[in-house]
């Protein structure tokens, strides 16, 4: 069987939990493959533990340490872990029906294709600190999405994958990135 493309990127809702897909490639249609939970939780923890860091005393040490048992527990990235050997392992054909949140699109039901900068803006609202440019996409079957290209990578694949398919439907709005750029969101640069 033929090998189909694939990058990843974070799915941000306003109203409901992120979730990271695996998006295949193929030559008539883009397949969302679940790969696992946004950070988010993550994040909340890391911030609770840094602010806290600069505190003094039992009291710092305590919620510095709790902050850091928070971040563990919610840590997701090993669970995605699991979940993308899983993939890895499967081939696309058996994981169309393997999550009620996958998704397949049809090329030809694609309005919008947009690929811009990162934005700080979108990394705090959605908690999608790490995403290395947003892609925005309209569909006849789903409506607007917005999501998260989850690394350089995942940027320069994008670029390259979807105008294969899609041809000049594809808008890209910013220079294809060499290396990575950090979050310069509030939470980020939060001092301690
Ligand atoms: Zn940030």
């Amino acid at each position: 069987m033929e090998e189909v493309p694939y990058f990843h990127a974070l799915a941000t809702f306003a109203c409901k939990a992120n979730r990271l897909y695996r998006i295949y490639v193929g030559r008539h249609e883009l397949v969302f493959i679940w790969a696992g939970k946004g950070g988010e939780g993550m994040a909340g923890a890391r911030f609770v533990s840094r602010a806290r860091a600069g505190a003094v005393g039992v009291e710092g040490l305590l919620s510095r340490a709790l902050g850091k048992g928070l971040e563990r527990w919610l840590d997701p990235a090993r669970q995605n872990e699991v979940r993308g050997q899983q993939l890895d392992r499967t081939p696309l054909a058996r994981l169309i029906a393997d999550h009620p949140a996958n998704v397949r699109l049809h090329t030809g039901g694609f309005q919008e294709v947009r690929i811009g900068a990162r934005s700080d803006h979108h990394a705090r609202a959605y908690s999608d600190h790490s995403h290395q440019a947003l892609l925005h996409i309209r569909h006849r079957k789903l409506g607007k999405l917005r999501l998260g290209l989850s690394s350089v990578e995942d940027v320069q694949l994008a670029m390259d994958l979807l105008p294969r398919v899609l041809g000049t439907r594809v808008r890209v709005d910013m220079a294809r990135p060499t290396r990575e750029q950090p979050c310069g969101c509030r939470f980020c640069r939060f001092p301690g």
